[in-house]
């Protein structure tokens, strides 16, 4: 080919190359936990890391490794690890870089569970998240010490929509020597390109659009290769030399793949939050109509968004692709693309009024997913939500008079019309 392939291209081909041994044209589901070596060289060979293939499903699987070539491609990144969640991928972005007593810089407005797993669970193993608001660059900025290892966001964020200025975010981040870690499971690659605006890694869920039915649940990390580990001494992980592998320093083998290999090598090997092979092949097939999806997505979110911004019983819509939105100078600055399928409203009518629509809506589903085909409700804040306080709530953009809408690709008509009939229900 004469020009680099587009993304409707590579996101059909990228990873996925007709089955070696049977010419199978679809990447097949290689069910199987053990490789033969060739000989003992061999299997030794692979487990000093001098050569790259396949041992046990736990570290690599050729499908999986079909996913995780597809997704750095996707994203322009040097490597990529796939994990059994969006939150596994999360521990595992942050497990490299963490030590002890480290901290690292989070978004106030992240997915709901994130948020849980930041103020709660880490803490287990010593790490804490600081949470600053991500337009104020100032806080975010004081916010960093010389314990800080990363700044996290989410690229459009969970439950509003709202889009964060990623290049900002980025050189703070590069000016403190830290990577950015981008969350862009909202956005997915087709509408925002983290690392071309300077993120070091990039987390999804797999689960949400790039899989795109709800059928499975998995996650990835994508690394841009970019970053250097070695500049100071903050990441001994992916410096230093690792005792597990007869004092190997994974910066100076593996260069831009350090993080990658770092992953599998220590990150799956130890800690084995593994994809399996048959999430792999689902995600595959749904990343292959990825863009189309995804164009159908941000249509109908701006035409029911734009609708129900009108609606007597609505007090206010967040969706960034609106012209109303704060957020809509942004949007065409940096998510040219559109601003997604996902976004909240208030109702006037309070908590009740939100239970009751959830309640009588007919083709919408009350579940707690998102970028699914199908349209999805959630009131989160008596779900997703509900373990924060009412101040995290109404900080995450989770209010009690709010829900969560996923605008699926079904017919706008269609979905407006069951809006109209549940709000009818839920009074005013
Ligand atoms: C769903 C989600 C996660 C968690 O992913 P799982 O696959 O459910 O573990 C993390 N971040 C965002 C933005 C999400 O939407």
């Amino acid at each position: 080919m004469t020009k680099a392939p587009g993304f409707d291209t590579l996101q059909v081909h990228a990873g996925s190359r007709p089955d070696p041994a049977t010419g199978a044209r679809q990447t097949p589901i290689y069910q199987t936990t053990a490789y033969v070596f060739r000989d003992a060289d061999h299997a030794a060979a692979l487990f000093n890391l001098q050569e790259v293939g396949y041992i046990y499903s736990r570290l690599t699987n050729p499908t999986v490794a079909a996913l995780q070539e597809r997704m750095a491609t996707l994203e322009g990144g040097a490597g990529a690890v796939c994990y059994s969640s969006g939150h596994a991928a999360q521990i595992m972005a942050l497990f490299p870089l963490m030590g002890p007593w480290s901290n690292f810089v989070a978004a106030t407005v992240l997915y709901g569970v994130t948020v849980t797993q930041f103020i709660q669970t880490i803490r287990r193993f010593g790490w804490s998240a600081r949470f600053v608001d991500t337009d104020d660059l100032a806080a975010v900025e004081a916010a960093i010490d010389g314990d800080t290892r990363a700044v996290f966001c989410e690229s459009i964020a969970n439950p509003g929509g709202y889009v964060t200025d990623i290049p900002a975010l980025a050189k703070i981040a590069d000016k403190h020597g830290i990577p950015l870690i981008v969350d862009n499971t909202s956005a997915t690659p087709y509408l925002c390109r983290p690392i071309e605006m300077g993120a070091t890694l990039v987390v999804h869920s797999m689960t949400k659009y790039l899989t795109g039915n709800g059928t499975v649940t998995g996650g990835v990390i994508v690394d841009s290769g970019k970053f250097d580990w070695s500049a100071n001494d903050k990441f001994p992980s992916l410096s230093q030399p690792e005792p597990a592998y007869h004092g190997l320093k994974f910066h100076e083998t593996f260069g831009n793949l350090a993080f990658t290999f770092h992953g599998i090598a220590v990150g799956l090997r130890d800690l084995g939050m593994t994809l399996n092979p048959q999430a792999a092949h689902y995600t595959l097939m749904g990343i292959e109509t990825l863009s189309l999806r995804m164009e159908r997505h941000v249509a109908n979110a701006m035409k029911v968004a734009a609708w129900l911004e009108k609606h007597p019983a609505v007090e206010a819509v967040t969706y960034a692709g609106l012209p109303s939105s704060p957020w809509h100078d942004r949007v065409a600055r940096l998510y040219p693309k559109g601003a997604g399928g996902l976004f909240t409203v208030a109702l006037k009518g309070g908590y009740d009024a939100c239970v009751r629509m959830v309640d009588s809506l007919e083709l919408f589903s009350h579940v707690a997913n998102l970028g699914d085909t199908r349209s999805l409700i959630i009131h989160s804040a008596s779900t997703t939500h509900r373990q924060l306080t009412p101040e995290q709530q109404v900080a995450a953009g989770a209010a009690p008079n709010v829900v969560r809408l996923s605008i699926g690709i079904e017919d706008p008509d269609d979905l407006i019309a069951d809006l109209g009939q549940a709000l009818d229900k839920a009074g005013g």
